[in-house]
């Protein structure tokens, strides 16, 4: 989700790394799914996100859009997000006892929570958000072990280049290619980073880098898109 933080009023003003310690335990969230339901469209989906879920669940893309997530378009980019059930707005992955039936895989946004993402001059620091979380009244933890992802180095490499070619198509590329250009432009970017599965057997990073060179292939190409 990208979203403007005030820094002043919605943080604690600090920015972290990953080894930075932050007071963020909150007793396991027993009691509270406060971060699962209500959410509306705003825990968007990267590929990482997405590779986990389906090699998990063994299922593909399409199937996780029988009940599990949703498309919607986001400044000019179609992109995926966990869709809210019933009449609650509740995540579909939050079992009848309150808890997160894919805890083990959940998405990164979710693993985040109540930490937000800044970018800066292609650098990534995490901001604690003060007031998402009514529950933080336990001790300190660093930033890397709350987040609990394999190999945090280089998925923070990876969510960097997601993050820039997002901004570039929903800042750029999408206000000036036509209509026509972008629907198909759309296609095949929701085929490439979502649709083609990605297999177990192959570095996830690596499938990425691959397709990311194709997509910005067509970016770099498209006759109306000045640079
Ligand atoms: S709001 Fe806080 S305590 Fe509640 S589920 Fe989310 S992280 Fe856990
Ligand atoms: S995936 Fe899990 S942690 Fe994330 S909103 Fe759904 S139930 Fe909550």
């Amino acid at each position: 989700m990208r979203k403007n933080v005030d820094l002043e009023t919605m943080t604690d003003g600090k920015l972290y790394t990953g080894n930075d310690m932050v007071r963020l335990l909150c007793n396991d969230c027993i009691g509270c799914t406060g971060c699962c339901n209500g959410m509306g469209r705003s825990i968007q989906l990267d590929p990482y996100d997405i590779s986990l879920l389906t090699t998990n669940l063994q299922c593909s893309f399409q199937e996780l859009l029988a009940g599990r997530i949703e498309l919607n378009m986001c400044d000019g980019i179609i992109l995926p997000n966990l869709l809210m059930v019933s009449d609650r707005e509740v995540c579909s992955f939050l079992d009848d006892k309150g808890r997160c039936s894919i805890h083990g895989f959940r998405p990164v946004l979710c693993r985040l929570f109540p930490l937000g993402r800044l970018y800066r001059n292609e650098e990534l620091w995490y901001v604690h958000q003060i007031n998402e979380c009514g529950m933080q009244n336990g001790g300190k933890i660093k930033i890397s072990k709350w987040l609990g992802i394999e190999g945090l180095k280089e998925y923070e490499k990876y969510i960097i280049q997601w993050h820039m070619l997002l901004a570039k198509i929903q800042k750029e590329y999408a206000g000036k290619v036509s209509p026509e250009e972008l629907r198909a432009f759309n296609m095949q970017f929701l085929k490439l980073f979502y649709l083609d599965s990605y297999t177990s057997d192959v570095n996830f990073y690596a499938q990425f880098y691959n397709r990311l060179k194709i997509i910005y292939k067509t970016i770099n190409s498209a006759a109306s898109f000045e640079h």
